[in-house]
């Protein structure tokens, strides 16, 4: 293999040891994400597809310090549940999973570990638990939705008058239209999109889902090589004396 794995699952063991024991590997992400309704025009695996295309881009960017161990593909999507199709794990077990991984790739020897988001439903869950998982697991633990890192200045891209960064990802809208134009466009249904009622997914291109993928990876490779650096630590709660 010429180039560096770029994903956990890609490599063997012996790989893995080498790179993890030879200090190599310094940072790990876990991408999670949601396979539900988007709308009647986008693929359903849109925000796991799109955050691991994220994660994906950061650690090229970063070879050889950063790997994606192996997303959670189906997030916390009880609210989309009156659209057949949708798939959700209920929150504790949504939690649980989480948890197990992150126990894992923690046992393989990382310290920096990124929970690196892809899906609005996963928030509050995850937030309500963050301090105790912080607290349980004693390492620079973070979590971010990807699109956490953009801003009002990023809105100038978009026409349908999408707000940023309090209307984001904001479901099956501009914005994740553009991001599907762009990296997955076999995902984007021409017809349903003109035919439903909600017309602001009609404003995308493949252009300024281009823009806004670079800006996000430019900026969560720098939120992450902070991490590495030792300059984004992750405050452990204290335990009551
Ligand atoms: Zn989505």
């Amino acid at each position: 293999m010429s180039a560096k794995a770029i994903r956990i699952g890609q490599m063997t063991r012996r790989e893995f040891r080498e790179r993890m024991q030879g200090g190599e590997l310094k940072a790990c992400i876990i991408p999670i994400a949601a396979i539900e309704q988007h709308l009647e025009h986008l693929a359903m695996e849109h925000d796991w597809r799109s955050v691991t295309t994220v994660s994906e881009r950061i650690a090229n960017s970063l070879t050889p310090s950063v790997i994606v161990a192996e997303a959670i593909m189906v997030g916390v999507s009880e609210h989309h549940m009156t659209h057949a199709g949708t798939l959700t794990l209920r929150p504790g077990t949504f939690i649980a999973v989480l948890n197990d991984l992150i126990r894992s790739v923690i046992h393989a020897g990382f310290t920096n570990i990124l929970v690196l988001n892809g899906h609005g439903g996963n928030i509050q869950p995850c937030e309500a638990i963050w301090d105790q998982f912080v607290r349980e697991f004693q390492v620079n633990l973070q979590f971010i939705s990807y699109w956490d890192v953009l801003t009002e200045e990023d809105a100038t891209l978009l026409k349908s008058g999408q707000r940023l960064p309090d209307d984001l990802p904001g479901h099956a809208q501009e914005f994740e239209t553009a991001f599907a134009l762009s990296q997955f466009p076999e995902n984007v249904r021409d017809e349903a999109m003109r035919d439903q009622q909600d017309a602001s997914p009609l404003e995308a291109t493949a252009a300024q889902g281009d823009e806004f993928l670079e800006r996000i990876v430019n900026r969560l490779c720098g939120y992450l090589q902070e991490m590495i650096d030792g300059e984004r630590v992750a405050e452990i709660p204290p335990f009551h004396p």
